[in-house]
């Protein structure tokens, strides 16, 4: 079996240790390959490097590539699914038109309100002016976001009119975000605690993964800026079985009829970023895609055989994700200066000392040496019966882990 991996992140490297861990464990051959991959891919199969989509088609068919998952938001948004399949190639991930759930907000918001998908107030914009105008008279605080794609920092949290007006200026007129700033989603603020759900789509139904919990900012006790993600736990400590249900009747349950009836049924993910408040769970955005670093503290946790559920997914057949009955603690080891500029070229030392699933997500070979390469370096994930077994068991082996500029937080999974 050939299986083609699009990405170059930890998610990536966790994606394709899951095949090759289900592979071994079924004893059938299996050959990995990663477009472009990165130091960790490289360990389990081959890394290519080239960058278009029509070349990774053409690549796919040329070498008989039995299923391509595809990893990255970017290459989704603009079509890579749809170019596969034309060639009846066999894909996992959401084409185009589903894609824009993640790539526009404005175009999300507007599909959550029209199918009841609990989701906060909001109004979209195309333009400062009646922007400007209709934050006059909110309640604050208030959330300005950039619709398009930004990398999770199109979305500023405002306090007063003023913020707000800055905001807004800041994304439309000095383009702060280029193109992502020409609509703007203005949404009512939620306060509460969030949390993350993955789930599997077959174009019929919905299958969820086990609930995680992100830690989103750089700084302990969620302080400082926002990164792409210091550390998650799964399951979510604070995400109870009465949450679950809410999730599944107000926000699932209407997303998956929605997709049907627009005719946007795919088979791929769906993650769906969720706020806990008082007044139920709120849908804050969906992503149609892992989510990294939630994908590696997941899937050591998924007992199914991956290519077996993606293959029924893409059948458009039944089956059911099942869950080991034991926590997960990723802790994500990053490079001094991040998420500002940082530091890179350093030699990472001691990989081969751990004994827990740990993942590369910024670092390249150089000769054989590892070195870091990325923001966000390496991924340690802890398994236990319990999140504090989970917690000991990653800082442990993160310990026998060094490079220079090295960082962590050391309270990832501390609820
Ligand atoms: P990411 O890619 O990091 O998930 P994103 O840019 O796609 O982010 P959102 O998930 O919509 O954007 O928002 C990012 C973060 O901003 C959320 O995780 C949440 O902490 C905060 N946020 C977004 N919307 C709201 C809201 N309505 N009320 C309070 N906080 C919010």
């Amino acid at each position: 079996t050939r299986i083609l991996i699009i990405g170059s992140g930890g998610r990536e490297h966790a994606i394709g240790w899951k095949f090759a861990e289900d592979f071994k464990a079924k004893e059938q051959d299996l050959e990995l390959f990663f477009i472009p991959g990165n130091a960790g891919t490289a360990q389990l199969g081959t890394n290519v490097s080239i960058t278009s989509i029509e070349s990774m088609k053409d690549f796919a068919k040329e070498n008989h590539i039995d299923l391509t998952f595809v990893g990255p938001e970017a290459e989704l948004s603009v079509g890579i699914v749809d170019t596969f399949q034309k060639e009846n190639l066999n894909v996992f991930g959401p084409h185009k038109a589903a894609a824009q759930l993640e790539a526009s907000k404005a175009f999300a918001k507007d599909f959550m309100d029209k199918y009841g998908v609990k989701t906060a107030k909001y109004k979209n914009f195309q333009g400062p002016m009646l922007a400007i105008d209709y934050l006059k008279n909110q309640e604050y605080p208030i959330v300005v976001k950039a619709s398009g794609l930004a990398a999770g920092k199109g979305v500023i949290i405002c306090q007063d009119f003023e913020e707000a007006k800055q905001a807004v200026l800041d994304i439309m007129e000095d383009k702060t975000f280029g193109d992502a700033g020409n609509e703007v989603v203005i949404e009512e603020y939620l306060e509460g605690f969030e949390a993350s759900i993955l789930s599997f789509f077959n174009g019929k139904k919905i299958v969820p993964f086990v609930s995680a919990k992100d830690h989103k900012k750089i700084g302990e006790g969620e302080t400082g800026l926002n990164t792409g993600g210091m550390g998650v736990i799964a399951p979510n400590p604070l995400f109870t079985d009465e949450h679950f249900k809410l999730f599944e009747e107000e926000i699932m349950e209407p997303t998956k009829c929605g997709l049907i009836k627009e005719g946007l049924d795919f088979a791929g993910v769906i993650f769906f970023g969720l706020m806990i408040t008082t007044k139920g769970v709120y849908l804050l955005e969906y992503n149609l895609r892992m989510g990294d670093p939630e994908t590696q503290t997941t899937l050591p946790l998924l007992e199914n055989d991956l290519f077996d559920v993606v293959n029924k997914a893409i059948k458009g057949e039944n089956f059911e994700l099942n869950f080991k009955n034991q926590h997960a603690c990723c802790v994500v080891m990053v490079s001094g200066g991040y998420p500002g500029n940082y530091e890179k070229g350093y030699e990472v030392r001691g990989l081969e000392n751990v004994s827990c699933p740990t993942f590369i997500a910024g670092a390249n070979l150089s000769g054989d040496k590892i070195v870091t390469s990325g923001g966000r370096v390496i991924n340690v994930v802890g398994l236990g019966d319990s999140l504090e077994q989970a917690r000991e068991i990653a800082y442990e082996n993160i310990t026998k882990i060094n490079f220079d500029y090295e960082f962590y937080r050391k309270d990832i999974g501390i609820v």
